[in-house]
């Protein structure tokens, strides 16, 4: 016998996005958060150990959310009685950004623990659960690999597999899906580039003078390891991600080239290799919007590479919106409308 769920939302997609949803959701709602891996898993974008975060946008409609994500994260660590760490930002050569920013770290702990705050507040979670239908209406239900559930409301926060999802409920958004390359680069001297010893993290920004865009944190997550990337990547589908055969080798050697040059005391030959995925929109600004058929449908998309550090508002305002409050923020630079899109109804 198939057993139906009711709920008041639905949250399909547990990677930081959805958890932070959820988490807000739940303090007023009977709310189910869905993934289709069990948790934590490293096959989506918020896996891994550090993030840079920081203020400096030249984008205000960012600084503006800063402010609150600020605040939200030091609530999350109260509230769960925990710790990230954090380290400072260095302004690199021709870095149009400014300081006020940092790196967080321990952040898989992060994710877990807004999880785990959501289930305290009474929230469900189903993971290893891939949802496979969805059947828009004034209750939405869902169909995943193992049940059958309804909510009022249903917020898609699916990363990289956003398109697939919308597909169920006739949508395509023009949404590019790129494989990154994270490399850890062993330090010569063991602790050069420490977190102990207050080393920074950097962005090393495209300019005229410079045609790639960098980033790095100091060495944390692996003992003796730095961690710098490439903050761009290749086409890729999601479910490919971790095929050997397509590494990259054109992105770790420009990483190598520019390693060589400006940190000798790293061994330019990547001594870890791993992969996250980037889900961009044509601006890479976000797409948190209803969807244009359902107005109980929520999408939260297109993050661009760069979303994770506004996670704590991201997941408000879906709230607000998944719950017809009026969002705090002017989120008309997040529209959906701004770009073509297909309609498949
Ligand atoms: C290498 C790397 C470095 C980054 N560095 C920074 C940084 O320094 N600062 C910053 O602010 N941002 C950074 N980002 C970006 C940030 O991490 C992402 O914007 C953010 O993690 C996106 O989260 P998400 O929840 O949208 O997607 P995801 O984490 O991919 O979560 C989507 C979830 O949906 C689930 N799902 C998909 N389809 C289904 C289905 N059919 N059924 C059920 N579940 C489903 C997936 O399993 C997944 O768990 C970085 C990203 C990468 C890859």
């Amino acid at each position: 016998m198939v057993v139906v769920s009711d709920f008041d939302a639905i949250v399909i997609g547990a990677g930081i996005q959805g958890s932070y949803t959820a988490y807000h959701l739940s303090k007023n709602s009977k709310t189910l958060l869905i993934d289709q891996f069990a948790l934590p898993h490293s096959r989506g974008s918020s896996h891994g150990q550090t993030r840079i975060i920081r203020k400096a946008y030249s984008k205000t409609c960012y600084t503006h959310m800063m402010t609150e994500c600020y605040q939200l994260w030091k609530q999350l660590e109260a509230e769960a009685n925990v710790e990230l760490f954090r380290t400072g930002f260095k302004r690199y050569q021709e870095t149009q950004e400014t300081a006020d920013a940092g790196m967080w770290s321990n952040q898989q702990s992060a994710g877990g623990t807004q999880q785990d705050l959501f289930r305290r507040f009474g929230g469900t979670i189903r993971d290893g659960e891939k949802v496979v239908e969805i059947h828009p209406g004034s209750l939405v239900a869902v169909t995943t690999t193992t049940g059958i559930y309804r909510a009022k409301s249903l917020v898609i926060t699916a990363g990289p597999w956003t398109n697939k999802l919308l597909n169920l409920v006739g949508l395509q958004l023009p949404l590019k899906t790129l494989r990154i390359i994270v490399c850890y680069w062993k330090e010569k001297v063991p602790g050069t580039y420490g977190i102990s010893k207050g080393f920074p993290c950097f962005l090393r920004m495209f300019s005229s003078a410079f045609q790639h865009h960098f980033y790095g944190l100091p060495s944390n997550e692996y003992p003796g390891l730095m961690k710098v990337c490439y903050h761009n990547g290749n086409d890729s589908d999601p479910d490919e991600r971790d095929i050997a055969f397509r590494l990259p080798s054109q992105d770790v050697n420009l990483l190598s080239d520019f390693l060589s040059k400006e940190f000798p005391g790293l061994d330019p030959k990547p001594a870890v290799i791993e992969y996250c995925m980037y889900t961009n929109t044509p601006d890479l600004d976000f797409i948190l919007d209803h969807h244009p058929d359902h107005r109980n449908i929520i999408i939260g998309a297109g993050f661009s590479g760069h979303g994770f550090k506004l996670a704590p508002v991201v997941g408000k305002v879906l709230s607000e919106l998944c719950i017809g409050k009026k969002p705090s923020y002017d989120l008309s630079p997040f529209k959906i409308h701004r770009f073509s899109f297909k309609s498949l109804l």
